[in-house]
């Protein structure tokens, strides 16, 4: 009556890249783009970008996707240590401050 522990994952370690914290984050974050969609157009400029998060005009070259929840952040709103967009860091500091 034991035969259905061997599928329990149990305390095996994760082979996934994804830490326990950020597995918790990605369910918290709304997706406001899909990885790979390219940023908002500039309605008054033909070269130049959104930021998704302060809605100022950039070069594409300036914008970064965050890989959480997919906005296109420019240099002020990107938070290189987290590899996230400022919004997103905040939710993962508040994570890793709980502990898990
Ligand atoms: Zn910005
Ligand atoms: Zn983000």
């Amino acid at each position: 009556m034991t035969l259905w522990k061997k599928n329990w994952p149990g305390k095996a370690a994760p082979k996934s890249k994804d830490s326990p914290v950020l597995r918790e984050i990605k369910k918290e974050i709304v997706v406001m783009r899909k990885q790979g969609e390219p940023p908002g157009k500039d309605p008054h400029s033909f070269a130049q970008y959104m930021c998704d998060l302060c809605s100022t005009p950039h070069p594409v070259s300036e914008l970064r996707q965050c890989v959480l929840c997919g906005r296109w952040a420019c240099e002020a709103c990107w938070k290189d240590e987290c590899y996230t967009c400022k919004s997103c860091s905040g939710l993962i500091k508040i994570h890793q401050l709980k502990g898990e």
